[in-house]
């Protein structure tokens, strides 16, 4: 495998050279033809998704495969506009000069992706990285098997190993990829893993993407519809059993609205998880990936009731199923561990507030999180909550949506990540931003030239003018 990864890498780095001179027409002929290649393996991408995270058809449609149809579709309507070399305005000391903005594939990229979205952690930066002219080494994870290897077979069909290539395999292949002096390394997964890829990319001196991952906060706040907050939330945190990186990690509410919350929440869960029967409706409920995380998340549960946290809801497991019933927790101690890592997985603590700046300081008391979600009716408290904090992205009065919009940035900040993806900042995240000058023959150049003795009235003349 790693005499094979290294022959691909040479073939991709000598073919990056032609592809740097692709048109538009030529990199759109190259994604229609993966949606062609998606749209023709579409039946076994569903199968496998619901093999691995036993998503249902409706689920992997709305947040796998119709995200990524639009996002190629949206690439393909702006990526002559993208592509075009942007004007932008002189100096005085470069009057006579044109000057332009060019932006150039960065050239052979490394995409790897997690398991909790396999399908489109993987797919959207690579439809970027086409559009944007590169090459690619995709290693999709090793824990959401099946789709990973439908991804391996989608690009098979559609690329040259020497254009695009795709390799399956665990931390030890990712560890040989990242060994690699790629020209840019777009990572999405754990926060303690995009330290480890930051590390290893450092010695290349490789440009790097995180998107990471973190505990997202959920303020509530007095003024806010609780219905429509406990029916956003549950939903947010339910899709795919609460394993999204922007799912609502904790609740942040006035203690006088904690009981009507808890109510409202168990409602709205009920109404969108459960049969009429009273179960939970797998048909709609997301497994946990594997027994591993399954016992990490059933851990979280006991270390924060072993501490004196309260759980007015939920709790209960089935490990054949790989099934976390929706839980709740109250009362929690400052030292459990669910406020301490992400949680990924269905468990919503709710921790109480007096006053809105004591909820600040609690955001702002751990890393910056990729999402910050805000429920409130008063204008001046949302805007104090959104210029009080920092945060990859915001939805007031709704959870995950902004990731759908191709027009806004997808990234975190800081320990939540670095840099973004979706549409032209996707596009802009593989292009280096080359700066160039087009001098005149009318240059006046000459006047800032030595000897600087006699230049004196050149400065007085430039003072001036500035
Ligand atoms: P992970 O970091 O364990 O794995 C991600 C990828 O890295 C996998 O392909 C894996 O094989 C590889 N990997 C694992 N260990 C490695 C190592 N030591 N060296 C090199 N590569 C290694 O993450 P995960 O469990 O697959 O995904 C869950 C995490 O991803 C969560 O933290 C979640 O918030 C985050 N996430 C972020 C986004 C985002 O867009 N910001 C999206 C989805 C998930």
């Amino acid at each position: 495998m790693i005499q094979t990864i290294n022959s691909v890498f040479k073939a991709q780095q000598a073919h990056k050279y032609t592809l740097r001179n692709s048109n538009a027409t030529q990199r759109i002929n190259k994604l229609n033809a993966l949606k062609s290649s998606i749209e023709q393996y579409e039946k076994e991408i569903y199968a496998a998704l619901q093999s691995d995270l036993r998503k249902s058809e409706f689920e992997s449609a709305i947040t796998e495969i119709v995200f990524i149809y639009s996002e190629i579709d949206y690439a393909i309507k702006n990526l002559s506009s993208w592509m075009r070399p942007v004007k932008v305005g002189k100096t005085i000391t470069a009057l006579t000069a044109k000057n332009r903005i060019y932006y150039e594939p960065k050239g052979v990229c490394l995409i790897i992706s997690p398991w909790n979205y396999p399908f489109q952690l993987m797919m959207a930066p690579l439809i970027s990285a086409i559009a944007a002219g590169n090459c690619a080494i995709l290693k999709p994870s090793e824990l959401s098997s099946e789709t990973s290897s439908i991804i391996c077979r989608v690009i098979e069909e559609c690329f040259d190993d020497s254009e695009v290539c795709c390799f399956e395999g665990d931390a030890a292949l990712s560890t040989h990829l990242l060994s690699l002096p790629f020209d840019h390394i777009f990572f999405t997964g754990s926060t303690a893993v995009g330290k480890i890829v930051m590390e290893a990319a450092a010695k290349n001196l490789t440009s790097v993407t995180l998107e990471l991952g973190g505990k997202s906060p959920t303020l509530i706040d007095e003024t806010a519809n609780l219905d429509i907050a406990a029916s956003k939330i549950a939903w947010g945190k339910l899709t795919n059993a609460g394993q999204t990186c922007i799912a609502p990690d904790y609740i942040l509410i006035p203690e006088s609205l904690q009981q009507a919350f808890i109510e409202k929440y168990k409602a709205a869960v009920e109404k969108m998880f459960f049969t009429e029967s009273g179960e939970i409706n797998l048909g709609s409920y997301a497994k946990i990936i594997n027994k591993r995380h399954y016992k990490r998340i059933e851990a979280l549960i006991t270390d924060a009731v072993d501490q004196g946290a309260k759980m007015p809801y939920g709790g209960k497991g089935d490990e054949a199923t790989q099934t976390i019933m929706p839980t709740l927790l109250t009362s929690l101690p400052e030292n459990a561990s669910i406020m301490k890592e992400e949680i990924f997985g269905p468990i919503l603590p709710i921790i109480p507030y007096k006053t809105l700046e004591e909820a600040i300081s609690l955001i702002n008391k751990m890393n910056k999180p990729l999402a910050l979600y805000i429920f409130s009716q008063h204008k001046k408290q949302i805007q104090q909550v959104i210029k009080s904090t920092s945060a990859g992205g915001t939805c007031v009065n709704d959870v995950l949506i902004h990731i759908s919009n191709p027009k806004l940035p997808f990234g975190g900040v800081n320990g939540s990540g670095l840099g973004s993806c979706h549409g032209q900042f996707g596009f802009k995240t593989f292009s280096h931003e080359r700066a160039v000058v087009f001098q005149s023959s009318l240059d006046m150049s000459s006047l800032i030239y030595p000897p600087y003795e006699k230049k004196g009235w050149v400065l007085k003349w430039l003072k001036k003018l500035m």
